[in-house]
């Protein structure tokens, strides 16, 4: 290419993304205004008196990717809620995203909690309150404005996108899975691209490259048919709370290491670059404390707060119940007792295998008398990212240049199913990016999203098909 064609190239991406950009000027009300009608569809996935509500947000979805000339646009079944899919692969020798985002809400309880009805939503202090207004409406009508943004005005996108948009992830992803390995012959993608994330603290931009996995499980302990007497029985029988007790002290250390042998062994060491970006990342750890209602932060000492949650496995009991806990006095030994424990996993630890490791050492230190069963209760695995991934630098070039900021890495604690679907079911690199803010009270009352991240989220989606589009570009010449 010689240097006028190059500059010829530039002129015409410059003018590509000034018209983009002209149109989502020109369209913002209407934008607006469709954003709202979207949010008062109450499709609360969990509910099935709402059941036909969700249908209508499915419907939603498809009426407007159809209208904009996608392909292959249906509401599909899933057993449950469908799950809307679509495509547009004209973008011949681009990059093909898959991008994943959900239509289904939390429920709306406690009601007398909002300050505003949750389906009836208001633009106020440059928010839209609503439920689903963040997590993740916001999302999912961004996609299709940055889609349409192109093929309005360029008749085209820069890149191949395929588009999931669940209806069950606020109630476990029931059929999700078996969804996506069903149809993986048309999931064949560069990229899965996951909006349902936000920003880091004090609303700086962010993209999450890590996730943790888990493995769930049970432990139930089992000393007799019935509760004894503890007077006839007490000294001659293992009692079963006593013994679940005994477990569960020997499964961590008092720094809070925990003690199954081999547990570690696979745990990958940051690299120099994660680690620094860590250091970037700064906890203000009494307004942690604080906010959250915390007597201290306890942890392994040889990791910071964020490290511990990002980069760390972890094994906790989740409940434990067993014998008598009502009022007054039962002079009883319990029959039975049991704890749910559950450990997060972090690269490369292997689900089955940690399952295996607990398992096994709960049975070399289970008291005698009493039988012991631990039980999987469910698993599912981590995902990370490496920084220098292409796909998530120009990600983060565009971030920077619509809000001004190099974006933060996170490593969260928690997991996303799909994001555990997507690059273990299909292989996939996995970049979650979203624009919603930490303090969007997601899942709780007056739930909202900013305006100016919503419209800075879509100036940086047409962006970024447009560098994925001419990195391709440049690529084949
Ligand atoms: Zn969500």
């Amino acid at each position: 290419m010689n240097a006028d064609a190059i500059a010829d190239r530039a002129q015409g991406a410059w003018g590509a993304l000034a018209e983009i950009d002209s149109f989502i000027e020109r369209t913002h009300d209407e934008r607006l205004a469709d954003y709202l009608e979207f949010l008062r569809i109450p499709s609360i996935g969990t509910l099935h008196a709402h059941d036909a509500d969700t249908q209508r947000a499915a419907g939603f979805l498809v009426e407007r990717l159809r209208n904009m000339g996608f392909d292959n646009v249906e509401a599909s079944p899933t057993g449950g809620h469908p799950i809307v899919y679509a495509d547009w692969l004209h973008a011949e020798g681009a990059p093909t995203v898959l991008v994943y985002t959900h239509y289904d809400v939390q429920p709306v309880d406690p009601l007398d909690l909002w300050d505003r009805p949750p389906f009836d939503p208001v633009v106020e202090n440059g928010r839209v309150y609503a439920r689903g207004a963040a997590d993740d409406k916001s999302h999912g009508h961004l996609h299709l404005w940055a889609a349409r943004a192109w093929l309005e005005t360029q008749g085209r996108l820069p890149v191949n996108l395929r588009i999931v948009f669940e209806g069950e992830e606020e109630s476990g992803s029931e059929h999700f899975d078996a969804w996506i390995l069903a149809n993986r012959h048309r999931l064949t993608a560069d990229l899965a691209m996951i909006s349902d994330t936000g920003f880091f603290e004090g609303n700086h931009p962010a993209i999450t490259v890590g996730l943790r996995g888990l493995v769930y499980m049970q432990i139930d302990v089992t000393g007799s048919r019935l509760d004894l007497h503890s007077g006839s029985f007490g000294g001659n029988v293992q009692n079963p709370a006593n013994a679940l007790a005994t477990i569960i002290s020997k499964l961590k250390n008092e720094d809070g290491t925990i003690t199954v042998p081999g547990f570690y062994d696979e745990v990958r060491d940051l690299t120099d670059q994660e680690r620094s970006e860590f250091e970037r990342l700064s906890l203000d750890e009494s307004s942690f404390i604080k906010d959250h209602g915390l007597y201290e932060i306890w942890g392994d000492p040889e990791f910071s707060v964020l490290q511990r949650r990002g980069a760390q496995p972890t094994l906790d009991v989740n409940g434990i119940w067993g014998g008598f806990s009502g009022e007054g006095s039962k002079t009883i030994i319990p029959a039975h007792a049991h704890a749910k424990v559950s450990c997060r996993i972090v690269p490369d630890m292997d689900p089955d295998k940690t399952f295996e490791r607990v398992s096994d050492y709960v049975a070399s230190i289970a008291p005698e008398g009493v039988k012991v069963d631990v039980v999987l209760t469910n698993h599912g695995m981590w995902s990370r990212t490496p920084i220098d991934n292409p796909f998530v630098q120009t990600a983060a070039d565009c971030l920077e240049e619509v809000f001004g900021e190099r974006p933060f890495y996170l490593y969260e604690g928690g997991s996303v199913p799909a994001g555990a679907t997507f690059s273990d079911k299909l292989g996939l690199p996995v970049l979650l990016l979203g624009f919603t803010q930490p303090d969007d009270q997601a899942h709780a009352p007056n739930e909202s999203m900013r305006l100016d991240n919503y419209e800075g989220g879509l100036r940086t989606l047409v962006r970024y098909w447009d560098r994925l589009g001419a990195k391709a570009g440049q690529a084949r010449e």
